[in-house]
């Protein structure tokens, strides 16, 4: 998946078809001929040009489209494990209980 597409643009001099990125396409851009070397105008007065620029906004649109989703999918939240930092009381209170029990236990023997 290519997100920077290439939009024909016919040079108004000779006519040849270059490919431009389609960020580059814009009315009252210019363009680059390298067939007859001329620059030429993008503008939006030609019919052609006016068709190639709509092309262009239209690739524009979709691949702000797929970037949104892209990003939408990328983002989606990753629930953060319920965790809560272990305070010194509660080390001290499994160890005490831990202590409790072991008192039970040697009770229990010497019983
Ligand atoms: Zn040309």
């Amino acid at each position: 998946m290519t997100t920077n597409a290439l939009i024909s643009v016919a040079c108004p001099h000779c006519n040849a078809e270059i490919l431009q990125r389609a960020k580059l396409v814009r009315a009252g851009g210019q363009a680059w001929c390298p067939d007859c070397e001329s620059l030429f105008e993008l503008d939006p007065g030609i019919e052609a040009m006016r068709r190639t620029l709509s092309e262009a906004r239209a690739a524009r649109r979709d691949r702000k489209q797929r970037i949104t989703e892209m990003r939408a999918r990328w983002s989606d939240p990753v629930p953060a494990p319920p965790t809560r930092p272990m305070l010194m009381s509660d080390v001290l209170r499994t160890l005490d209980d831990l202590l409790a029990r072991m008192d039970t236990l040697s009770q229990r023997e010497r019983g």
